[in-house]
């Protein structure tokens, strides 16, 4: 029988623990969400933050501008949560407008809870929680990531070889993905491609992380991995939706957590 790596269940289980340790805290944790234009992708990520943020006890404050604004005005305003001690966290929600990519890193350390110096980003550490959760042995495994992007891939790889497995790294030139692919133990796929891995890319034994996050013209979600088809020969594999997706929000608060601890 495979084993499905089930993030929702894991993700009930962190708000469980959150709630219980911010209930004990002098304030609650904020979370402050930077969001530029309107995408509706993002409008929904957001929406699925907030909720979480919610059922733990945790303040999460939305801040909307619109896709034109000012680099000046976002300066400002990123300055102000920075130096604002009742925020703990902040993120800025991407995509964001080409004129504002260097505003990401004006936030200052201590809260910059999706990556830099003190966090995992949130996608690296969720995929870890689940490897942890059910016992999946990273240590001298042959781990395969596909997709090195700046916030998925590369910390994900990273992650994995800081927990000391055998790390490749595939990407969009990497001449025959299959061959490599069929070679890892544990398999991270996060590369934005309906499907792309299929039953010939997969072997027997297999742990299969699905990071993907596809939405179709039918409004169907997928991942980048043949789930059905790949499900029956692998070990273990993490669905979409309901696998790497709830734990990447779980794993954004327990970073805002350690951020207050950090901070107060
Ligand atoms: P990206 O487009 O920035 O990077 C994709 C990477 O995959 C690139 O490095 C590219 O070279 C590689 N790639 C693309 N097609 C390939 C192919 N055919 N063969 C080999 N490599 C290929 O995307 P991203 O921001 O890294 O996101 C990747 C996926 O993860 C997206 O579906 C995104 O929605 C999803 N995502 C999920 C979560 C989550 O919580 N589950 C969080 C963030 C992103």
């Amino acid at each position: 029988m495979t084993i499905i790596l089930d993030g929702r269940k894991l993700n009930a289980e962190i708000v469980a623990r959150l709630a219980r340790q911010i209930k004990r805290l002098k304030h609650k944790p904020k979370l402050v969400i930077v969001q530029v234009g309107s995408v509706p992708e993002s409008d929904k990520y957001i929406k699925r933050k907030k909720i979480f943020g919610e059922k733990i006890g945790a303040i999460v404050e939305h801040k909307k501008y619109p896709g034109n604004v000012l680099e000046q005005r976002l300066i400002s305003e990123i300055s102000k949560f920075n130096k604002s001690s009742s925020v703990h966290g902040i993120i800025v929600q991407l995509p964001l407008p080409k004129h504002l990519q260097n505003i990401l890193g004006l936030i200052a350390e201590e809260k910059r809870v999706d990556g830099g110096k003190y966090f995992r980003p949130a996608t690296a550490k969720g995929v870890l929680a689940l490897l942890d959760k059910y016992r999946i042995k990273i240590t001298g495994k042959k781990a395969v990531v596909v997709g090195r992007s700046e916030l998925v891939g590369k910390p994900i790889a990273l992650a994995l070889l800081e927990r000391e497995a055998t790390v490749t790294i595939c990407h969009k030139q990497t001449k025959d993905l299959k061959r490599e692919t069929k070679q890892a133990e544990i398999l991270v796929v996060a590369a934005g491609s309906p499907e792309l891995i299929t039953k010939n890319h997969v072997s027997r034994d297999q742990i299969v992380i699905d990071v993907g996050i596809n939405i179709l013209g039918n409004e169907k979600l997928v991942g980048d991995v043949d789930f059905k088809n790949v499900s029956k020969k692998v070990r273990a594999i993490s669905p979409v939706p309901g696998g790497v997706g709830p734990m990447t929000v779980a794993s954004l608060f327990q970073n805002l957590l350690e951020a207050y601890e950090l901070q107060t």
